[in-house]
């Protein structure tokens, strides 16, 4: 990208003579990715509300630098806190990487007094730090709009780093690997229609299809829902996201309406898992359009579409419906605790012809525990069916079986990567022939590196550390063979210390 500034809405500049608490809030991975997700918007306008605090972002990609400041360049280490939001896996390898040239110590034993204080959250630290603590001062654990505030008031409030982080240990839903603490509670919100909203999001001064636009477009994003009611044996949300809290139709209302003041976007994106189960969606989507603007909403589970809300999403501007069946067969989705039949996903995917979609996203998982080789050609059965009956654009996403820790499958090892491969190519060349069906695969050695992470220990800090400086996938595997450290087989037979898992200490 060119060193020409970037022109964005609503960013936030403070003059610094008037703050105390200067905060780095870090996306590793590209500037599109990072302000697609919610978390940069609403940490952004949390910190920035204060008076006492200075915010500004950093990306790893596509941005003029990694270390300084999007908003006056500040550089990384300036920060008495550098704040890292943590959405996948193997973006452990950016953030390290910024550290580093950013002059910031990579391993937290190694840095000073005057370092900044690296903090991370998000849902892979929320679910399992234990692989990162090498690099990590303090992980938030949970939703980390409830203690953010009273993390800044410690910071502020600590007349040196050490005694900061002390602070920070005693806060419910902080962990300092430093203090050795025996549990640690995973914190989540009971009332979101309480919590504060970021109405003023930052939107990037691009044209359509830029690669620094967000995913979901200039749009505004309105969250509905969090965590699920359901909880699928293998999905992360379903079992750290407990319960399933939603925002008012009221509330929701507000916000947008808020929101498209302060905000300069034709274009309204929900967020939220389940989103089909909220009993105002179909209320909100209609008032949505009515009001002239675009709308968008994530996959939905298929047993919750109404042929109305779909057609408010078609009058809202959106064409692709995408829903999640996961396994081809009845009997593998009853397994995993999906609980969809059959008929839910004929009957979803024709009330989306019938209200005007042109295309539907299927998503599924290979490698599943006890999938038989019938199980992967029912996925090649119900494309083939739902392909030539109802005639829509029909894109098929693979996605291999990572096991999480705390879901009800975070012991089951994942398949080799050539067991994975095999599953994959049965599903493409299954539907080679069949007209307007493309497969989108996760290459399966992702997937054991996702895995490895998920559920491995602190011990794989090593590899991880090696695999940032030599970079790419050939960089994990000649960091495996140099720590000695099988970490490509971590997930086939995950290491429990004492019968406990390394995750043991956490609760909810
Ligand atoms: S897969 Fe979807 S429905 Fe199942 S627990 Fe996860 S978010 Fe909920």
């Amino acid at each position: 990208m060119s060193k020409t500034r970037l022109r964005e809405h609503n960013v936030v500049v403070k003059d610094l003579r008037d703050v105390s608490v200067l905060v780095g809030y870090c996306y590793p991975s590209t500037y599109r990715a990072g302000m697609t997700g919610l978390a940069t918007h609403l940490f952004y306008a949390l910190l920035n509300t204060r008076v006492d605090v200075s915010c500004e972002r950093y990306f790893r990609y596509d941005v003029p630098s990694a270390v300084r400041s999007l908003e006056t360049s500040r550089p990384l280490p300036d920060n008495h806190i550098v704040a890292f939001s943590l959405t996948w896996e193997e973006d452990i390898i950016n953030l390290i990487q910024m550290l580093e040239l950013g002059s910031i110590a990579v391993e937290a034993k190694d840095r000073t007094e005057e370092s900044p204080i690296v903090l991370v959250g998000g849902p892979v630290v929320s679910s399992n730090p234990e692989p990162y603590v090498d690099f990590v001062d303090a992980f938030v654990i949970g939703e980390g709009d409830l203690v953010i505030h009273d993390i800044i008031d410690a910071v502020r409030d600590s007349p040196s780093r050490s005694n900061a982080l002390e602070g920070l240990s005693e806060i419910p839903g902080v962990y300092v690997p430093t203090t050795e603490p025996s549990s640690v509670v995973r914190i989540i919100i009971e009332d979101l229609d309480s919590l504060a909203y970021p109405t003023s999001q930052i939107i990037p001064d691009v044209l359509e299809g830029s690669q620094l636009e967000p995913v979901f477009g200039k749009s505004f994003l309105t969250e509905v829902t969090r965590g699920c009611g359901h909880s699928c044996k293998f999905c992360l949300i379903g079992h750290i996201c407990r319960p399933r809290r939603t925002r008012s139709l009221d509330r929701l209302k507000e916000i947008i309406a808020q929101g498209l003041e302060a905000s300069p976007v034709s274009k309204i994106s929900l967020i939220g898992s389940s989103l089909g189960d909220h009993d105002g969606l179909e209320d909100l989507a209609n008032w949505v359009v009515k009001k002239g603007v675009e709308l968008s909403a994530p996959s939905l589970r298929a047993d919750s579409v109404t042929v109305n809300l779909l057609r408010a999403l078609v009058n809202g501007g959106q064409r692709t419906l995408t829903i999640a069946p996961e396994a081809g067969s009845p009997e593998l989705r009853k397994v995993m605790g999906k609980g969809l039949d059959d008929e839910d996903i004929h009957r979803a995917v024709k009330m989306a012809k019938d209200a005007g979609y042109n295309a539907v996203k299927l998503y599924f998982i290979i490698g599943l525990p006890n999938e038989s080789q019938q199980d992967v050609l029912a996925i090649v059965q119900m494309v083939k069916q739902l392909a030539q009956t109802y005639g829509l654009r029909t894109t098929v996403s693979v996605n291999p079986f990572v096991p999480k820790a705390h879901t009800r499958w975070e012991g089951e090892p994942q398949s080799t990567v050539e067991a994975l491969r095999q599953k994959l190519k049965l599903i493409e060349t299954g539907v080679r022939n069949v007209p307007k069906v493309t497969v989108e695969g996760v290459d399966p050695r992702n997937a054991r590196i996702q895995a490895a992470l998920s559920v491995g220990d602190r011990s794989i800090g090593k590899v991880i550390q090696l695999a940032a400086k030599y970079g790419g996938l050939g960089g994990w595997r000649r960091a495996e063979k140099e720590s000695g450290i099988s970490f490509f087989s971590v997930a086939n037979n995950p290491r429990y210390v004492d019968g406990k898992v390394p995750w043991a200490f956490m609760s909810s």
